[in-house]
């Protein structure tokens, strides 16, 4: 448990303890306390691209016992690599001996992803299990994603339930609100209802696919009617539609692997 200084400094003297770690400054006690009584602590994170924040956090006085952001690696994984790629590449322009093929490495593995993405994924999961060395981790809290954008690109990965479940709700909506700025496609109004609307009609063969889905109010979306959008004088609405969200899907596809990883802990989440 976290204790003030002092109480540590005493500890030391008395020899009831020992240093465990210098960083963060760690003790250990020599003997386990028969009435000992262990307070449930919370590791929070907040994963992002470039640094994730991470605390640790009282959770009976809701006080910050400890608190960290953590610089990623990520673009120096992806620069390393490159390099590795070009040396590599150099090579079969040398004459050198003949190596057989090694094409065993080849086949990327189910859940792969990119070094520099699992570089960021790696570094949490290690502090946490460093963290839960440390100190009596009771449980994680943790920024979730607001939308799978992996499961939006390509809305076929789980067949045509997933499609009508976790697409047709929340996680759509929310993407599309960001994809088309909070606003109605059409007459760009802010801040009135917008009605989930269909590119090209269903009736005429429109797809319930994120590419064929924008905002529109409902004024918008009654006069539009039967037509496409291209008919209804909005040609680059259909092209935009086509455009995915890449960065907002770097960062969110790497929450929701490092979700996934979280969860193997037996920590509740
Ligand atoms: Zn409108």
């Amino acid at each position: 448990m976290p204790c003030t200084p002092a109480r540590a400094r005493l500890l030391l003297k008395q020899n009831k303890a020992a240093v465990f770690r210098g960083f963060p400054f760690t003790l250990i006690l020599r003997e386990a306390h028969p009435k000992a009584v262990v307070q449930p602590l919370r590791v929070k994170i907040d994963p992002g691209s470039r640094t994730s924040g991470l605390a640790v956090v009282n959770d009976t006085t809701g006080e910050v016992v400890w608190a960290a952001e953590l610089t990623h690696r990520g673009e120096q994984v992806h620069q390393a690599l490159t390099k590795r790629r070009e040396v590599r590449r150099e090579r079969r322009s040398r004459h050198t001996r003949y190596r057989r093929p090694r094409w065993r490495n080849r086949r990327r593995p189910a859940g792969w992803l990119p070094p520099s993405l699992e570089s960021r994924i790696q570094n949490v999961e290690t502090w946490v299990a460093r963290l839960s060395r440390w100190c009596p981790l009771g449980a994680i809290s943790y920024e979730a994603a607001r939308f799978d954008t992996q499961a939006l690109q390509n809305p076929e990965i789980e067949g045509t339930e997933y499609q009508h479940g976790a697409l047709a709700g929340y996680e759509l909506k929310e993407y599309l609100l960001l994809k088309w700025g909070h606003k109605c496609a059409y007459c760009k109004r802010t801040g009135i209802p917008l009605q989930v609307e269909h590119i090209v009609p269903k009736m005429r063969g429109g797809s319930h696919r994120v590419g064929n889905l924008t905002l529109a109010c409902e004024k918008c979306n009654q006069k539009k009617g039967n037509q496409t959008a291209h008919e209804f004088g909005f040609p680059h609405i259909q092209a935009q539609a086509q455009a995915p969200l890449k960065d907002a899907a770097a960062a969110n596809n790497t929450r929701w692997a490092l979700y996934e990883r979280l969860k193997r802990t037996v920590l509740p989440i």
